[in-house]
C-alpha cells in the first residue's frame, strides 16, 4: 500500500468514514490531512468533488495527482510538471526536435531541454552557441564532432546511456549513424536557450561577402559558389564511414582534447547500489569536461522511493526515462504539490526545496537529476536526523527513541517500499 492510500485510510478512519463536509471540519489536523481549511477529497462531499463542467480527460489521465492531490498537498506552488509531449516538432529531411525552456515552463531557468531525432545519415549542421551542451543517448548511435579553443579535436560515436558535454562556444556537429540513427535529449545550461538559435555555419558563409571568403581560406570566389544560401540546420547526409577513419583526417596539426567530450554513463560503476535501485553519477570530477553540468542517473524498483532529500547548491531539471513516478515538492508556506512523470516528462525542483520521487509502477523507473552546477551534492532527511542528537529529534517530531535508532546513519538514495 502507497503512503498515500494508507494515509487516506487512516484520514477517513479519523473522520468516521465519512466523506461529509460536517466530517470534514473533524477530519483536519490529524496525521495524514494537516491544514486549516482541510484539502484533499476526503474533506469533500462527492457532489462538491465531481467536476461537471468541459474536460479533457487524454490529458488529466497523465497527472491523475492534479485531479485529486493528496490531503497533505497544500496549494499555491509554480508549477513544475511538464514533458517533451506537449512541445511541437521542427521536423526537416533527416531528423526533428522539440524543446521546453523558459517560455512555456517559466520555472526552468537553469535548463532547457531539447529532445532531438536524427535518422540514419540525418546531420545537426556544424555550430555553435553561447550555452554549454551537456546531452544525453536515448536511443540507437550518434557520431559527434567537435573542436576545442585550442584548435584540440575531437570525434566518438556514442549510444543509449552515454553522455557529451561541449563547452560555451566549441563548435560541435552531430550525426545518426546506422541502423537507425539516433535520438537524445540536450540540456543548456541556461533555460532560455533555444535549439532554434544557434550559430550555425551555413547562415555565416551565406552572409560572408565573397571577395572576402576567397581571402579567408585562400582559394578563389568561385570554390564557394554552391554554397547553401539558406540555413541547413538539420538535413539529411550520407552515413559516415568507420571511426577510425574519421579519427585519422582530423588529428594531424591538432591532437586530442585534453578531457574527452563524452561519457559512458550507463555502464559506470554505481556510487550507490542498494536492493531498491541504484545512483550513477557524472559530474567534474568523473567527467572532467563537463564543468557547468552535474547529474544522477537513478534507478528505482517496483515500490521503491528515491529518498526525501534536497539540493544544497542548485536546481534540479528532471527527465524522466523509464517506468512511472510521482513526486512531491516541499516549500516554505507551507506549499507542496504532487505531480505523476511518464517516459518524457520533465519536472523542475528549486534549490533547496524537499521532495521524493516514488515508484508508482510495476517496471523499474529510471530517471535523470541534471544540475547546472560542477558537483553533484544532496542533503537526506533521514541522514541528517540519524546524525542529530536524539533528544532534539525525539523532542521536536515527538517520535520514539526506537524508531529513530532504525533510521539508516548513511545514505541511501534508494530506500524500499
Ligand atoms: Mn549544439
Ligand atoms: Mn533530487
Amino acid at each position: 500500500m502507497s503512503q498515500f492510500s494508507r494515509r487516506k485510510i487512516l484520514a477517513a478512519g479519523a473522520a468516521g468514514g465519512a466523506l461529509t463536509a460536517t466530517a470534514a471540519a473533524h477530519a483536519a489536523g490529524v496525521f495524514g490531512n494537516p491544514d486549516l481549511p482541510p484539502e484533499g477529497q476526503l474533506n469533500s462531499n462527492a457532489r462538491a468533488f465531481a467536476d461537471p463542467g468541459p474536460q479533457n480527460p487524454a490529458m488529466e489521465a497523465q497527472i491523475p495527482s492534479f485531479q485529486d492531490p493528496p490531503p497533505t498537498d497544500v496549494n499555491g506552488m509554480a508549477q513544475f510538471w511538464s514533458s517533451f509531449s506537449l512541445s511541437p516538432k521542427r521536423v526537416q529531411a533527416g531528423g526533428w526536435a522539440r524543446q521546453v525552456n523558459t517560455e512555456m515552463f517559466p520555472i526552468s531557468v537553469d535548463i532547457a531541454g531539447v529532445n532531438m531525432r536524427l535518422g540514419p545519415g540525418g546531420i545537426r549542421e556544424l555550430h555553435w552557441h553561447q550555452q554549454a551542451e551537456w546531452a544525453v543517448m536515448t536511443y540507437g548511435h550518434c557520431r559527434v564532432t567537435a573542436v576545442d579553443q585550442n584548435g584540440h579535436a575531437f570525434v566518438d560515436d556514442l549510444t543509449a546511456g552515454d553522455l557529451w558535454y561541449f563547452p560555451a562556444g566549441v563548435p560541435h556537429s552531430l550525426q545518426g549513424i546506422g541502423p537507425d540513427g539516433c535520438e537524445f535529449v540536450i540540456c543548456f545550461d541556461n533555460g532560455a536557450s533555444s535549439e532554434n538559435n544557434t550559430l550555425l555555419v551555413s547562415d555565416w558563409l551565406a552572409h560572408t561577402p565573397p571577395e572576402v571568403l576567397a581571402k579567408n581560406f585562400g582559394v578563389p570566389e568561385s570554390a564557394f559558389a554552391n554554397i547553401p544560401l539558406q540555413q541547413r540546420w538539420i538535413f539529411q547526409g550520407k552515413e559516415p564511414g568507420p571511426l577510425a577513419n574519421d579519427v585519422r583526417e582530423i588529428m594531424p596539426g591538432a591532437g586530442p582534447v585534453p578531457n574527452p567530450f563524452t561519457f559512458r554513463l550507463s555502464s559506470m560503476t554505481p556510487n550507490k547500489l542498494t536492493k531498491s535501485g541504484m545512483v550513477q553519477i557524472a559530474d567534474s570530477t568523473n567527467f572532467k569536461a563537463s564543468t557547468t553540468i552535474a547529474v544522477a542517473m537513478v534507478t528505482v524498483k517496483p515500490g521503491g522511493l528515491r529518498e526525501m532529500h534536497w539540493h544544497p547548491n542548485a536546481d534540479e531539471w528532471q527527465y524522466y526515462i523509464k517506468g512511472n513516478a510521482r513526486m512531491t515538492v516541499f516549500n516554505v508556506g507551507p506549499e507542496a504539490m504532487t505531480a505523476d512523470f511518464k517516459p518524457g516528462d520533465i519536472g523542475y525542483v528549486k534549490k533547496n526545496f524537499g521532495h521524493y520521487v516514488e515508484n508508482t509502477g510495476t517496471d523499474d523507473l529510471v530517471f535523470l537529476e541534471i544540475f547546472k552546477t560542477n558537483q553533484y551534492q544532496e542533503v537526506s532527511l533521514m541522514d541528517w536526523l540519524a546524525h542529530t542528537p536524539s533528544a532534539m529529534v525525539q523532542q521536536t517530531l515527538n517520535l520514539s527513541p526506537e524508531t529513530i535508532a532504525k533510521f539508516s546513519r548513511t545514505v541511501q538514495d534508494v530506500v524500499p517500499g
